[in-house]
C-alpha cells in the first residue's frame, strides 16, 4: 500500500461520465505517464486525485490512508499545469519560496537555489518572472512545485504550451529531475514519445476507461 492507490474513481459533469470507475496505483518513487487522446479523460481524473474537481465517486488513497475528502492543500500533493500560474508580480524566488514559507529565510533561500541549479537555472533569482521565456518560466514552476518535496506530483500537460524542439528537450530534463530527486508522479499527456521518455509504466485512458498500464516497452503503439 506504498504510493497511491485509486480506486473506482468516477467524474460525473451532469450526463456526461468523464472518468469511469478507475482503478490506479502508482508506486512510491514511480513515474507513470497517463497517456490518451483528448477528452479521454485524462485531466478530469487528474483533477479528482488532486482534489479540484468536486467529491467523485470511489477513493483516492496515499500510503493506505484515504484522502478522498481532504481538501487540495492537505493532500500533499504538487501540482504543474500546461501554463504554469506562476505569480507575475514576484520574482523567481519569489516563485520558488512560495510553498517554502514558515522556514528560516537562509534555508528558504538554499532550498531554492539547489532548485534553481535542478531545472538549469542557477543564479535566476532575483528575475522578473515577465523577463523569463515560454521554457524558462515551465522550468521555474516546475522548481516551485517540487520545493516543498510533495510526496506525489500532479503534472498535466506541463510542455504542451511549448514549441516541439523545446519540449523534446524539456522532457528529457523533466525525466532526468524527476529520477534525481526521487519524484513519485503522475504524468498527464496526449503525447506518445513524452510518455514512453518519461514513464516507468504508461496507462492508457480511452473514453474515461484504463485499457492498459504497462511498462513502455509492453505498450501497444497507435500507428
Ligand atoms: P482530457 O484531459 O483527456 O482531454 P478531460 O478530462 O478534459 O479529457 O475531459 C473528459 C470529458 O469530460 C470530455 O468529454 C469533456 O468534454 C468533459 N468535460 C471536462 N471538463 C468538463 C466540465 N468542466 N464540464 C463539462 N464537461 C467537461
Ligand atoms: P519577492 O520580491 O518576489 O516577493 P522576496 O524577496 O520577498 O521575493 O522573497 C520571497 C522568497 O524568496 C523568500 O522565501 C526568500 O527567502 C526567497 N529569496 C529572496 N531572495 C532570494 C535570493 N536572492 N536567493 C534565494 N532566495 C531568495
Amino acid at each position: 500500500t506504498d504510493g497511491l492507490t485509486v480506486r473506482g474513481l468516477t467524474v460525473r459533469y451532469g450526463g456526461t461520465t468523464a472518468v469511469a470507475g478507475v482503478d490506479l496505483d502508482v508506486q512510491a518513487g514511480e513515474v507513470v505517464a497517463l497517456l490518451g487522446p483528448s477528452g479521454s479523460g485524462k485531466s478530469s481524473l487528474l483533477r479528482a486525485i488532486a482534489g479540484l474537481e468536486p467529491p467523485p465517486g470511489g477513493t483516492v488513497r496515499w500510503n493506505g490512508t484515504d484522502v478522498t475528502d481532504l481538501p487540495v492543500h492537505r493532500r500533499g500533493f504538487g501540482l504543474l499545469f500546461q501554463d504554469g500560474q506562476l505569480f507575475p508580480h514576484r520574482s523567481v524566488a519569489g516563485n520558488v519560496g512560495y510553498g517554502l514559507t514558515g522556514r528560516p529565510r537562509d534555508e528558504r533561500a538554499s532550498r531554492v537555489a539547489e532548485l534553481l541549479g535542478l531545472v538549469g537555472l542557477e543564479g535566476y533569482e532575483r528575475r522578473a518572472i515577465t523577463s523569463l521565456s515560454g521554457g524558462q518560466a515551465q522550468r521555474v514552476a516546475l522548481a516551485r512545485s517540487l520545493a516543498p518535496a510533495p510526496r506525489l506530483l500532479l503534472l498535466d500537460e506541463p510542455l504542451s504550451a511549448l514549441d516541439r524542439g523545446l519540449r523534446e528537450r524539456l522532457t528529457g530534463d523533466l525525466c532526468r529531475i524527476l529520477r534525481a530527486t526521487g519524484t513519485t508522479a503522475l504524468y498527464v499527456t496526449h503525447d506518445h514519445d513524452e510518455a514512453f521518455t518519461v514513464a516507468d509504466r504508461v496507462a492508457v485512458l480511452i473514453d474515461g476507461r484504463l485499457v492498459q498500464v504497462e511498462r513502455p516497452a509492453q505498450i501497444w503503439r497507435a500507428p
